[in-house]
């Protein structure tokens, strides 16, 4: 990649012009390009296949010539060609940490300045600094989400509690007796800390020193955002990130959408036709990161959204996408992570007793529920409730998010051609 020097500064690149910010990404993307195709193999093999040569993609205007990497495809990759798929363009012993992430995916995590820079930016750009005490309840082992939110906090200067998911009493202790500013996580499980604090006599208002909760991750969160704004006078931000490709969008003071982050290259595409979606319509979220570790060139991320083309008045001028609309296919995003049917597939496999099955996601308060319903090839000499604690243990394990309950239901109730996960919320 091209030397430093050649690089603006972040805060030079958050104010450019489009034409100025349209003129870097172009020679960014150029460079990201030829490198990716010189030092991943995976790359050049899908520009080859294209018959694409790296020169001729002179800017972003040329990404809709390349095939898009889409997340099943990655699982093939990886599959194929261990360890990381020929998307990583350094040894493994040259990172600092692995992750994985569901297929199995080796995401990398590494010390590229441009990916850094890119999450300190976005974290500042959110309010956070020097002064914060923040309270990250993302997840810290096995996937990114908690030691990428983790790095990219403390290098802006804030203090962070690591304190994963669950135990929530010893959350809310914490949180009051260190006067957390930010909680960072789920809003689901924002909710169930501050429904135990009430529980615990705390008065949420007067015991807590928060200030703002990001909260993402999940669909449909507005109504839950503006009950925290209203009842607990706590502001409340929305930022959107997957493991593959760190952080893509951060919503500014101004909440009205997500600027995109700097240094990510955002198309809109139809899900249908694969080209650019018109003005103000929805389509997927492909992304193409500078990063010259991972460099997943037109990453199909499965998440709706749409472009918004106005000014944003906080003055950055990096275009915004609206919240996340929905997925496409069959993932669902449950408690902040994915549910594949190839996760389910295989576990079940394993339990020749069961005819059909299906997950069902819904939503009880604040939480996402999973439900397991399963119809058995025939009743006789089954131990029910043996059965129902090894489904909820072999599939929670698979899916990597705990099954609320196991149904069974009678033949015939789960249909022929069935979706192996539906997404039954209500919000
Ligand atoms: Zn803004």
């Amino acid at each position: 990649m091209s030397a430093k020097e050649s690089i603006p500064p972040i805060e030079v690149v958050e104010k450019m012009s489009r034409q100025e910010r349209q003129k870097y990404l172009d020679g960014r993307l150029r460079e990201l390009v030829a490198f990716a195709y010189e030092k991943a193999p995976t790359i050049k093999a899908r520009f080859d296949k294209a018959g694409i040569a790296p020169s001729a993609v002179s800017g972003i205007k040329d990404l809709e010539n390349l095939p898009i990497l889409r997340k099943d495809e990655l699982v093939e990759l990886y599959k194929n060609n261990p360890p990381f798929g020929g998307l990583v363009t350094v040894p493994a012993t040259d990172l600092e940490r692995i992750y994985v992430s569901p297929g199995p995916i080796y995401d990398p995590h590494h010390q590229s300045e441009t990916y850094w820079r890119r999450h300190v930016h976005m974290v500042k750009a959110m309010g956070f600094g020097k002064g914060d005490i923040v309270v990250n309840t993302w997840m810290y082992n096995l996937v990114p989400a908690g030691l990428l939110i983790d790095e990219s906090l403390r290098r802006a200067g804030a203090t962070v509690i690591p304190m994963g998911v669950g135990n929530t009493e010893l959350q809310v202790q914490v949180m009051h007796h260190l006067k957390a500013t930010v909680f960072y996580g789920t809003t689901s499980f924002f909710m169930n800390i501050i429904n135990k604090a009430e529980e615990m006599g705390f008065d949420v208002r007067k015991d807590f020193n928060l200030r703002l909760v990001v909260i993402g991750g999940e669909m449909g969160g507005g109504p839950i955002r503006k009950m925290v704004e209203e009842k607990y006078g706590i502001a409340t931000a929305d930022a959107y990130g997957t493991a593959d490709v760190g952080m893509i969008a951060f919503e500014c003071s101004a909440k009205n959408g997500m600027h995109i982050a700097e240094d990510i290259i955002i198309e809109i595409i139809s899900y249908e036709t694969e080209k650019p979606v018109g003005p103000g319509e929805v389509g997927e979220v492909v992304v193409t990161p500078i990063d010259e570790t991972y460099p997943l060139i037109r990453f199909g991320t499965g998440d709706l959204a749409g472009l918004i083309e106005e000014p944003c008045p906080c003055g950055r001028s990096a275009l915004r996408i609206t919240r996340l609309l929905g997925r496409v296919g069959d993932a669902v995003r449950t408690r902040g992570m994915f549910i594949h049917p190839r996760q389910l597939g295989p576990a079940m496999a394993k339990f020749s007793q069961v005819a059909q099955y299906q997950a069902v996601v819904t939503r009880h308060g604040h939480r996402d529920e999973l439900t397991l319903k399963v119809e058995l090839e025939t009743e006789k000499g089954i131990d029910k409730e043996k059965l129902a604690k090894e489904l909820n243990k072999v599939v929670s394990d698979a899916v990597r998010i705990k099954v609320d309950r196991v149904e069974f239901v009678a033949k015939g109730v789960i249909p022929e051609l069935h979706k192996l996960i539906v997404d039954e919320r209500v919000y």
